[in-house]
């Protein structure tokens, strides 16, 4: 174990200087990082009760997404319309819930992962119909 590795906030990656101002909370069993004082636990609380409780959401959102993004590639021809409604699902279940992985939430902490997310998908919603209108 190194000892001298600095402890990064999960929510803000903010360094945690003083040990006994670090929140030791452990928010979720994976996340055993702590967070850098009271508003910053406080807001990863909220965003894991908002990904517990919008999970299956999530998963069905994204699960029907990819059913539209590869069920055209099979069809004889492709069909754009079901493609595109694809892509629009994608960035819509992106934007509603900015859900990142944990090495996102690792290299770029909650805050700043969930605007990724969030950007990823309003970029996706923005792209699908100016695509579809170049084609
Ligand atoms: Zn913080």
């Amino acid at each position: 174990m190194d000892e001298m590795e600095k402890s990064l906030c999960i929510y803000c990656m903010a360094e945690i200087a003083d040990e006994e101002a670090a929140f030791e909370n452990f928010f979720v069993e994976e996340y055993e990082e702590a967070c850098c004082g009271e508003g910053c636990y406080q807001n990863a609380l909220k965003y894991v009760e908002f990904l517990k409780r919008y999970k299956l959401h999530f998963v069905l959102g994204l699960a029907a997404a990819s059913f539209f993004l590869v069920y055209p590639m099979f069809l004889r021809q492709i069909n754009w319309m079901l493609l595109g409604l694809g892509w629009l699902m994608l960035g819509a279940v992106l934007t509603g819930l900015p859900f990142v992985t944990k090495l996102t939430i690792e290299s770029m902490g909650i805050k700043k992962g969930a605007k990724f997310g969030r950007l990823l998908g309003m970029i996706i919603l923005f792209a699908t119909p100016i695509w579809f209108f170049i084609i």
